[in-house]
């Protein structure tokens, strides 16, 4: 944390200083355009290379999950409008966590889409001050957004046919929200995960906790998630779900390679290998967040 605050410091002395900022590296991989795609039935994948967002399309209207970096909205808007539908048709907006890399761009989609929001009561009070008190994403706020409803873990909505479950998994963020669907493609029903996170990600997890709760939350958040299954597995980021090596084996005839129910489990094994190393370092003294 100490660095951290150095970086805070710094700011306020000199003004944004890039070189300061968390994730600098990762921002400009993350902001690479990508080409929107058809992902399976009547989703649709309009993010950047390195941040996702995704569309449903109903006929009362779409779905648009995230809105990658606050630079990243006019590419989602492209994107959306490269495939032919318009942004007046996206009629609700959803998040998966309150980090600058996916809830940036939410605030422009809103205005530009004139959608309704909905996201978890646990991220609610970050999304509508635009400032996250923990983590290194504490350095980066975002325009605030108001929450037009806010879900609790479990609830449900249903837009032309199409209903999404909010899973409030916390730890990454309070109020991480993965959301879940059936979807009938090929007269064969999927469940499809459009996953939150949960990756440490720099998060502190040892020492004097602004997010007292937060191992805790991190492993009843890996138990539930090993009791989920999705042979849909969809993430904030693409590395997260091999999008581009499933992208390139898109060949019409083929089977779909976005159906694997694998990526789950491989993931939450991985992801929670991973917290143990992490924590374990973190609690011999090691920062939380190290710059790449
Ligand atoms: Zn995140």
């Amino acid at each position: 944390m100490k660095s951290l605050f150095a970086a805070a410091a710094t700011l306020m002395l000199t003004g944004p200083a890039h070189a300061e900022l968390p994730f600098v590296k990762e921002r400009a991989e993350w902001s690479v355009p990508q080409k929107p795609f058809h992902v399976i039935g009547n989703i649709y994948y309009v993010g950047m290379a390195g941040v996702s967002a995704f569309l449903i399309v109903t006929p009362a209207g779409n779905i648009l999950t995230d809105g990658g970096l606050p630079e990243s909205a006019p590419f989602i808007e492209k994107n959306i409008q490269a495939l032919g539908f318009k942004l007046s048709d996206v009629k609700i907006l959803l998040n998966s966590h309150v980090h600058f890399d996916h809830s940036g761009g939410l605030a422009r989609l809103k205005a530009d889409t004139g959608a309704k929001f909905y996201a978890s009561t646990g991220d609610k009070p970050f999304l509508e001050s635009g400032h996250i008190p923990y983590g290194p994403s504490s350095l980066i706020d975002t325009t605030p957004i108001h929450v037009d409803r806010a879900m609790k873990d479990g609830e449900s909505f249903t837009l032309g046919g199409v209903t999404m479950t909010a899973n409030v998994l916390p730890g990454h963020t309070r109020g991480c929200t993965t959301w879940t669907r059936p979807l009938t493609d090929a007269g064969v029903t999927h469940k499809v995960m459009f996953f939150c996170s949960i990756s440490v990600a720099g998060n502190p997890i040892a020492g004097k906790l602004a997010y007292p709760t937060i191992v805790s939350d991190y492993r009843a958040s890996f138990a539930r998630l090993k009791k989920m299954d999705a042979d849909i597995f969809l993430a904030p980021h693409g590395g997260q779900f091999h999008m581009e090596e499933k992208l390139a084996k898109m060949k019409p005839g083929a089977p779909n390679p976005f159906i694997d129910a694998k990526e789950l489990p491989d993931m939450v094994q991985k992801a929670e290998a991973a917290f143990d190393k992490d924590l374990a370092r973190q609690q011999a003294g090691g920062a939380a967040y190290v710059p790449r």
